[in-house]
């Protein structure tokens, strides 16, 4: 096993594989260009694996829609998730990575060969596949979600809270994640707005407690969020307080941050009736393994990660991937 090959050295194309033909046979096929995506890229290339990697829709993934990212462990001052994403690129094509631009658009896994086709075009025979094709973030529609991306809308606390401190944020959503997201956005802001569309919540219990045990939130029952306003960044909210009946009333929050926590739609529908996923679609993987309830078939990074959702995290799994297929190769040949 070739893992932790030495620096600098080049990996040779398997001489099978060419440009533009409409069928390639590859040993390693990674499926997505985010953090996990490119982990994997890094090992499964040291491993000699010689992976090829379709970018999908988004090169670089979801980071690349964020500014700072200060959370990745090796940049002491931070860094901006499209460079950090480059320096991912480069650092898996050093090693002989194929990237290539493309969208995986059909999968048949029914066989020890796995064909994924390309584009709906081109057919990748794959003996092995890693799935890294990441998850989105449920937003509401509402067009100022878009006008003011990155100036005060994010939909991730953990990631953003920071460039929050001593401000009022809202979160929508009434679920774990909202809940959870608020008592963090609490330790770190003055105020917190909870806005839930139902008089109710859908989180935990024990997760309620907590939430209404913190001083600094305040939960507006029955609200929907009509509108964002301010100068270039998010200074407020325009809600609808018991929408559709007698007593609809407009009003009006000041706050800095507005944070969606209203779920995750995992990028799993292509592989769905294939491999096993939880009901909202995350892939399931084996125990601690990215293994997934098809030989051959690995999954890594947000597509099978409904808790932490992270860079690190994703990429962590990345790693896991690439050492499993490369161990399932081993035992096979
Ligand atoms: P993704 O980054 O989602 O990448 C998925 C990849 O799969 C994309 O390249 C896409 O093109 C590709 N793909 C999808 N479908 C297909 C297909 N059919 N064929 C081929 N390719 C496909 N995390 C942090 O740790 N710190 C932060 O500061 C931080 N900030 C964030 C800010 C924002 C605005 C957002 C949205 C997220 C943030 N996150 C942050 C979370 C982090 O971005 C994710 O946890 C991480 O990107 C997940 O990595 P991934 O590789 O699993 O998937
Ligand atoms: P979720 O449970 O599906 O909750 C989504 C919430 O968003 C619901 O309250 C829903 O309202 C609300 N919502 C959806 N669309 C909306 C809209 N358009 N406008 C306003 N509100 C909207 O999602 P989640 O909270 O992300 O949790 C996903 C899963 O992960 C759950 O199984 C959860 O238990 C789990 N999780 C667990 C933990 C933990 O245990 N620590 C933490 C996070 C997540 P309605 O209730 O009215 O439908």
């Amino acid at each position: 096993m070739e893992l932790f090959k030495p620096l600098n050295v080049q990996d040779n194309k398997t001489p099978n594989i060419k440009e533009g033909v409409e069928k390639e046979r590859v040993k390693c096929l990674i499926i997505g260009s985010g953090p996990a995506g490119y982990t994997a890229a890094i090992y499964a290339s040291r491993a000699n694996l010689n992976p090829v990697l379709y970018e999908g829709l988004q090169p670089g993934g979801q980071l690349t829609t964020t500014t700072e990212v200060e959370n990745f462990p090796g940049y002491p001052q931070g860094v901006t998730g499209p460079v950090m994403m480059e320096d991912l690129k480069a650092q898996a094509a050093r090693f002989g990575a194929d990237i290539r631009f493309g969208l995986a658009t059909s999968v048949d896994f029914s066989g020890e060969l796995k064909f994924v086709t390309i584009d709906g075009s081109k057919t990748i025979e794959a003996e092995t596949v890693i799935i890294a094709t990441g998850a989105e973030a449920q937003y509401l529609g509402l067009p100022d979600e878009k006008k003011y991306a990155g100036s005060g809308v994010s939909a991730c606390a953990t990631c953003d809270g920071f460039f929050y401190r001593g401000k009022d944020v809202a979160v929508v959503g009434g679920g774990d994640t909202a809940c959870e997201e608020a008592i963090y956005l609490a330790g770190l802001c003055k105020k917190v707005y909870l806005i839930v569309r139902r008089d109710v919540l859908r989180a935990s219990k024990v997760m309620q407690e907590r939430l209404f045990k913190t001083a600094n939130i305040e939960i507006l029952w029955k609200h929907q969020t009509a509108g964002l306003f301010g100068n270039g960044v998010v200074e407020g909210a325009t809600l609808i307080q018991n929408k559709g009946e007698a007593n609809e009333t407009e009003v009006k929050i000041a706050i800095d941050g507005f944070f969606l926590a209203i779920g995750h739609k995992p990028n799993s529908a292509i592989f769905k009736p294939l491999v096993e996923t939880d009901e909202v679609g995350y892939i399931k993987t084996i125990g601690a393994t990215s293994k997934t309830s098809v030989e051959g078939v690995f999954a890594c990074g947000d597509v099978m990660d409904p808790i932490y959702r992270q860079a690190v995290t994703a990429a962590g799994s990345g790693c896991k991937a690439a050492i499993d297929a490369e161990r399932y190769l081993s035992e096979k040949h």
